[in-house]
């Protein structure tokens, strides 16, 4: 059985209060499960609560071993990892894989190991008792064993960032977050300064092409979860290049892509209790009545099976 519990939803920055009770303020981490095989994805807030869990179930059973997946190294992404219990449980054994930016020295290790900086936490990367090896990954196929694949996939966003395809027996969960659709950047009317005919339609092409490698990735997949920090109206006032995506762009995609279970992911941290769950009423109304596509808003504890 593969299935995905999510131990935070939310993206930027943790948003702990009144409001954000029911979908919870802590940042993105989910666990996947694959049987009895264990990977996480990224290192939110979130990560704190599931290494207690780990901890109180797992570890009762055997030494925690799990693969972890980072989708990128915003702060909203990593955060968590320094709180992670097993960390300093000599007998766990973790595979710590990501992508990096632009310079050409960074590392994931390195760039990992800042959290452990002195100036920022009282311990040092070098006590942690658990054993730890760390890959830097870009667009790839792993085979993590029984049974269990991941697939990587380059998205939109102003730092490298990786979704992850995982596929047992004939299911999949696809992460698809932080992005946003690609589009063209240059000049496409002669009116505007720097125009040229050939760069705006070779800019129209090329975005075309990146949105449907996007497509291709996320296509029949049984769940997927998918930015949806903003509503198109947001996007529109201001907030386009930031590298997130809309739920009005989500729901479109992933009919088209056939997917079974759309998750929306990634919430903005302003958005209310209240305002997530008429969201995720109004698109069940209105798309999965009409297409059958399962529409999920994302909540901190919930599991979907695929
Ligand atoms: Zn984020
Ligand atoms: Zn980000």
């Amino acid at each position: 059985m593969l299935r995905v519990r999510f131990w935070g939803c939310r993206g930027s920055i943790p948003c702990p209060g009144v409001s954000t009770v029911e979908f919870g303020g802590n940042t993105a981490c989910l666990e996947i499960r694959a049987d009895d095989k264990l990977a996480i994805v990224d290192m939110g807030t979130g990560i704190r609560a599931l290494g207690d869990w780990l901890m109180g179930n797992d570890f009762k059973k055997g030494p925690i071993d799990a693969d972890v997946f980072v989708t990128h190294t915003h702060w909203d992404h990593i955060m968590g990892f320094p709180m992670f219990t097993p960390l300093f449980v000599p007998t766990t054994t973790l595979r710590v894989r990501g992508p990096v930016s632009y310079y050409e020295d960074d590392t994931i290790e390195s760039i990992i190991s800042t959290l452990f900086s002195y100036r920022y936490w009282p311990v040092r990367m070098n006590e942690l008792a658990a054993h730890l090896e760390y890959d830097t990954i870009k667009e790839t196929t792993l085979d993590l064993g029984s049974g269990l694949w991941v697939r990587t996939k380059y998205l939109n966003h102003p730092v490298l960032c990786l979704g992850y395809r995982f596929e047992y027996q004939g299911k999949s969960i696809v992460t698809a977050y932080d992005t946003e659709p690609f589009r063209n950047l240059f000049p496409t009317t002669p009116t505007e300064p720097g125009y040229d005919e050939d760069v705006a339609r070779e800019g129209v092409t090329a975005a075309k092409e990146a949105n449907t490698q996007i497509f291709r990735f996320i296509r029949h997949a049984d769940v997927l979860i998918y930015d949806c920090q903003y509503t198109n109206k947001e996007y529109n006032a201001g907030k386009i290049g930031w590298g997130h995506s809309t739920y009005e762009y989500a729901a479109a995609i992933a009919q088209k892509a056939e997917v079974k279970k759309l998750v929306f992911f990634h919430h903005d941290p302003n958005r209310t209790d209240a305002q997530l769950r008429a969201l995720e009423t109004g698109y069940r109304k209105r798309v999965t009545a009409k297409t059958g596509m399962e529409i999920i808003m994302a909540r901190e504890g919930d599991t979907i099976e695929a």
